[in-house]
């Protein structure tokens, strides 16, 4: 496959050799930015490409911007616009990733956050699986707690929290596991490094709260509504102890990334018999299907690409 030729950096669209930023920009060397991880799904039959979501992501994106006071100067549907047209540049025939970045672009030396420093960048990349959402992951809770709100703001999505993601990845990595759940300051179930947790209780679907310093996710909203609407089932959204997750009936994780992806034991305890169960391969069938732009219920989820 090969690389995408195009990105959009400083209000245009550039070949990927022309979108550098210095290192002694701020955004590298302090983390001060925020951004989006967006999935567009390729649907063969249709002949299209369908961006998931695309207007909650930038609506969530201005949200970060507001809270780490970096401008962002263009609306929600410019946005898109910028979207559509970078990923018909790009002729992606495949399910996309689209990673939008908004960064302090300043080279000065203090760790501050300037409105006149702020940068915008958008690049795409082709992606099929994240996570394995067919046979499930492993995961052990993180020696790492989460950051919490006071700390870095953890319902926003800035850069530098991403260190908090990759040390408890990295140490669940070493330690022969996929992921890592990483608890809250008080010690409640908080979120995975870049997923969201449910467990599945006695038919109920359960996940902890975005008080628990877990990011306002737009995946975990979509799965409230599929299972409303197409399962006849509620999420409960409250708080998670650790022990939930060993004695859960199923469990999974999920996110933009990671879609729907079975956790099939928690630190060396098997989750239910230690496979997907029948929830959720239910739901991540729902899920892909309204993703790809297969049920025209969902259509306006769904932002084509071409030919429009
Ligand atoms: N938590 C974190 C820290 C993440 O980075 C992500 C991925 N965006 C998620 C949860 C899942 O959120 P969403 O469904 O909005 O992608």
């Amino acid at each position: 496959m090969p690389e995408p030729k195009f990105a959009y950096f400083k209000g245009d669209y550039r070949s990927f050799d022309e979108a550098q930023v210095s290192i002694r920009c701020k955004a590298l060397n302090y983390g001060l930015g925020c951004f989006e991880g967006i999935r567009a799904y390729w649907n063969a039959r249709a002949g299209q490409l369908f961006i998931f979501r695309a207007r909650d992501h930038y609506e969530r994106l201005h949200n970060s911007c507001k809270i780490i006071r970096l401008p962002l100067p263009l609306t929600v549907e410019q946005l898109l616009a910028i979207t559509v047209e970078l990923l018909r540049r790009n002729g992606h025939r495949e399910d996309v990733y689209i990673r939008p970045i908004v960064f302090s672009g300043s080279e000065q030396l203090s760790p501050t956050l300037t409105a006149d420093d702020s940068e915008f960048a958008i690049y795409t990349l082709p992606l099929r699986d994240y996570l394995d959402p067919s046979k499930g992951v492993t995961a052990c809770v993180s020696s790492w707690r989460r950051v919490s709100e006071n700390m870095i703001p953890a319902r926003a999505k800035p850069t530098g929290a991403y260190l908090n993601s990759a040390l408890a990845r990295d140490e669940a990595k070493m330690n022969g596991y996929d992921e890592a759940i990483l608890l809250t300051q008080d010690g409640y179930v908080s979120e995975a490094s870049a997923e969201h947790v449910f467990i599945v209780r006695g038919g109920a679907l359960v996940t902890p709260t975005t008080q628990e310093d877990n990011l306002e996710g737009i995946t975990r909203r979509v799965i409230g509504e599929l299972v409303r609407n197409e399962m006849g089932r509620e999420v409960v959204e409250r708080r998670v102890s650790r022990t939930e997750l060993y004695t859960a009936d199923e469990a999974f994780l999920c996110g933009t990334g990671a879609e729907v992806t079975p956790l099939v034991e928690v630190d060396r305890r098997k989750v239910g018999d230690g496979r997907a169960g029948p929830i959720t391969r239910e739901l991540q069938g729902i899920f892909i299907k309204a993703a790809r732009g297969e049920l025209p219920k969902y259509a306006s989820w769904c932002t084509p690409v071409y030919g429009t």
